[in-house]
């Protein structure tokens, strides 16, 4: 198994560390659900999440010098921070998603939430791309 990288909780006391394993032991712990390491006890899921850009709020672009302009998570726009909008809710993936493949995705949500239909369709082609072994 392989340390991939380490993310913070909401509870300081706790971290999530995520792991990189052989089909085989993925199944393997995953039927334990709990797994000893050192003294401690640790519960284990499957992690998937794709990484979005925090800069442009893309997927699939995560070097920090990506050729996007940064773009608000908010409404989508380039030059001013999430903090400044004063934008409706207007998902920039959704949005591109619509336009590039004419779909009909809503696009009332932030490029943050998990309930994004562009985001659950990156969740699956992760899924369809990761090596389960069968
Ligand atoms: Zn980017
Ligand atoms: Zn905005
Ligand atoms: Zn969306």
């Amino acid at each position: 198994m392989k340390v991939l990288f380490k993310l913070k909780s909401k509870n300081a006391k706790k971290c999530h560390w995520v792991l990189e394993s052989s089909p085989k032991t993925f199944h393997t712990l995953l039927r334990k659900k709990k797994v000893f390491f050192e003294w401690h006890r640790l519960s284990l899921r499957e992690f998937i999440r794709p990484t979005r850009c925090y800069k442009c709020n893309r997927f699939g672009d995560i070097s920090p010098k990506g050729p996007n302009e940064e773009t608000c998570p908010n409404c989508g726009q380039e030059g001013h921070k999430k903090t400044d909008c004063e934008n409706e809710a207007n998902c920039i993936n959704c949005n591109e998603a619509n336009f590039k493949f004419k779909l009909g995705h809503s696009v009332d949500h932030t490029a943050t939430v998990q309930s994004c239909p562009a985001y659950n369709h990156q969740v699956e082609q992760l899924i369809s791309k990761t090596d389960y072994g069968r």
